[in-house]
C-alpha cells in the first residue's frame, strides 16, 4: 500500500524516474519518499478504507511557496507584507492547514472572500496576535458585522450600505470597524467607481469623525496581470494602476490617507514589483501554481504544487474491439483492451469537460480526456479519461491487457501531482485544466470535501500547538 510519489525537481531521465517510481510504488506506505510513523500509517489506511481516493497536501511545499513569495516581495521592499489568500477552503487545500502553512512561511496577513471563512480562521484559534485577517466580500444586509468586528476581522467595503452597516455595528459593540476600501480601477466587479467615490468619502469621513471607523487600507484587483507579454493587457494594468493612484490621492486629500495599499495578486507579485505597495495578495502561487501557464511553469517561479490527487482502481475488465464506453458512446475501443474504473466523478469535482472521446465514438472527434498515471509492469503509463465522466466514477482505457500490464483492482493511480506534465507521464493540474478547457484554479478548488484530504510534512513545518488545530486523522507525517 503506498502513496505514489515522484520528485519533480529530479533532472534524471524519464526512464530512470520510472524505475524509481516503480520501486516506490511497490514498497509499503511511502509518502514523498519518507516512511510514515505508526499513527500516520494508521490514518492513511483508515482514509483508504472509507474512500477510494485521497487528496494529499504537502505542507512543506505550501510553506516553501510562501517563503518564496515573501522573499520575492522583500527583495524590492523589506517593509512590504504578504497576505496569504486562503479563500475557497484554501483553494481546496483546506482552510486551516493552508492558513497555518502561510503563517509558517512568513505571511502576516490572511485573506478570504467570504467573511464566514474569515470567522472560521479566528474560531480555529488563529488570533489577532498572529495574523491580520481580511474578509473582502460581505452583503451589507446580512453579514454579522458585530461578530466580525469583535473578532478583529478587517472588512473589505465597497458599497454605501456596507459603510452604514459597519458604522452601525461599530456603535453597537463600542469597537471601531477596521475597513479596507475597495475601489473599481477597471475590473468592473467589487468596489466604488471613480464617479461614486466622493459620496463614499464623505460617508467615511463622517464615520471616522464619529470614532466608528478606522480606515486601514485601500485596495483593488487586477484583471489581466497574468499576461505580461501582451502589450494591450499591460496597458490595461497600467491604466488600473493610474486609476488606483488617483483614488489614493483623493483619499489623502480629504485626510483619509490609507495606511495599507494593496493591489497585487500572484501574477503581479512576480511581474510588477512597482505595485507591491504595503501589501501583496498572492493566492495561486502559494499553492504552487503560476497564475497562467503562458507565464511559465511553477518551477520557473520556484514554486512547487502542493496538492496530489490519487485514487484506487475499481473493477478492471477486458472488452472486445468496437465496444462503447460510458454515457453517450463517445469513446469506442479500437481493439481488445482492458478498461479500469477510477472511482472519482463529477460529484467529487472531476470536471465533466475532461471527458475523453475518440473518432470511433458518437461525436466522431478526438478529445483527450484528463490524464491518469498508472503503474504497470512496463513502468508508468499515461492513460486518459475514456468516455464521459460520470457522477462517481470515470473509466480509463489501459491500451493493453491488464494481465500483461499487471494492473490490478485496488492499485493506486495518480491524477495529478507536482511534475513535468503529461508528456513525461507526470500529469499536473495544468494538464487537467487543459483537457477540461478551464484554468488550474478550478481543478483543485472544485474537489469536494468527501475526498479525504491528508497532510504530509505537517509535523515538519508546524509547531506542536498549530498541529493541534488540524483534524488529527488528516495528519500523515
Ligand atoms: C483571489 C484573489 C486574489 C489572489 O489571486 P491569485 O491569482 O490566486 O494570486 C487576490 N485578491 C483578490 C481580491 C482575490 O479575489
Amino acid at each position: 500500500m503506498s502513496v505514489i510519489s515522484f520528485s519533480s525537481s529530479s533532472p534524471s531521465s524519464v526512464e530512470s524516474q520510472s524505475l524509481l517510481s516503480t520501486q516506490t510504488y511497490r514498497s509499503t506506505a511511502i509518502v514523498a519518499n519518507e516512511p510514515l510513523d505508526k499513527q500516520g500509517q494508521f490514518n492513511y489506511e483508515a482514509a483508504r478504507r472509507y474512500f477510494p481516493a485521497q487528496i494529499i497536501v504537502d505542507m512543506r511545499a505550501l510553506t516553501q511557496n510562501m517563503k518564496r513569495l515573501v522573499a520575492e516581495t522583500k527583495k524590492y521592499n523589506p517593509q512590504t507584507q504578504v497576505l496569504g489568500v486562503v479563500k475557497a477552503d484554501g483553494y481546496g487545500h483546506g482552510l486551516i492547514a493552508s492558513a497555518l502553512a502561510a503563517l509558517a512561511g512568513g505571511a502576516t496577513w490572511l485573506g478570504t472572500a467570504k467573511v464566514s471563512e474569515a470567522l472560521l480562521l479566528r474560531q480555529a484559534g488563529i488570533g489577532p496576535d498572529r495574523a491580520h485577517i481580511l474578509g473582502w466580500m460581505s452583503s451589507a444586509l446580512d453579514a454579522p458585522y458585530e461578530e466580525l468586528i469583535l473578532n478583529n476581522i478587517d472588512l473589505g467595503i465597497g458599497s454605501f450600505d456596507a459603510i452604514h452597516a459597519a458604522c452601525q455595528a461599530a456603535q453597537q459593540c463600542h469597537t471601531k470597524a477596521r475597513l479596507h476600501i475597495a475601489v473599481d480601477t477597471g475590473f468592473g466587479r467589487n468596489g466604488f467607481t471613480p464617479a461614486e467615490f466622493d459620496q463614499a468619502l464623505s460617508l467615511l469621513q463622517d464615520g471616522t469623525q464619529r470614532g466608528l471607523l478606522d480606515i486601514v487600507g485601500l485596495y483593488s484587483h487586477l484583471a489581466v496581470a497574468d499576461a505580461p507579454q501582451n502589450q494591450e493587457f499591460v496597458q490595461c494594468t497600467d491604466q488600473q494602476i493610474e486609476s488606483f493612484n488617483q483614488f489614493v490621492d483623493r483619499m489623502t486629500a480629504v485626510g483619509l490617507k490609507p495606511q495599507i495599499r494593496h493591489l497585487a495578486n500572484t501574477a503581479a507579485t512576480f511581474s510588477r514589483p512597482d505595485i507591491h505597495f504595503e501589501l501583496v495578495r498572492p493566492g495561486n502561487g502559494f499553492y504552487g501554481y503560476e497564475a497562467d501557464p503562458a507565464m511559465g511553469t511553477p518551477a520557473d517561479f520556484g514554486l512547487v504544487p502542493a496538492m496530489s490527487l490519487q485514487a484506487q482502481l475499481g473493477t478492471i475488465k477486458t472488452l472486445p474491439a468496437h465496444h462503447a464506453i460510458s454515457y453517450g458512446r463517445t469513446y469506442i475501443t479500437d481493439q481488445e483492451t482492458s478498461i479500469a474504473i477510477v472511482p472519482l466523478g463529477y460529484a467529487d469535482g472531476i470536471q465533466r469537460s475532461a471527458s475523453g472521446s475518440n473518432e470511433l465514438g458518437s461525436l466522431h472527434c478526438d478529445h483527450q480526456g484528463g490524464p491518469v498515471r498508472v503503474m504497470t509492469a512496463q513502468g508508468p503509463r499515461l492513460c486518459t479519461v475514456s468516455g464521459r465522466v460520470c457522477m462517481d466514477q470515470f473509466l480509463i482505457d489501459l491500451h493493453g491487457l491488464a494481465s500483461n500490464l499487471q494492473v490490478k483492482e485496488g492499485d493506486t493511480v495518480q491524477l495529478f501531482a507536482p511534475g513535468r506534465g503529461a508528456k513525461y507521464c507526470e500529469p499536473t493540474a495544468d494538464d487537467w485544466a487543459e483537457s477540461a478547457d478551464t484554468i488550474n484554479y478550478v481543478i483543485y478548488t472544485c474537489l469536494r470535501n468527501r475526498i479525504p484530504r491528508l497532510y504530509v510534512h505537517a509535523k515538519e513545518v508546524l509547531s506542536e500547538n498549530d498541529l493541534q488545530l488540524l483534524d488529527q486523522r488528516s495528519i500523515l507525517s
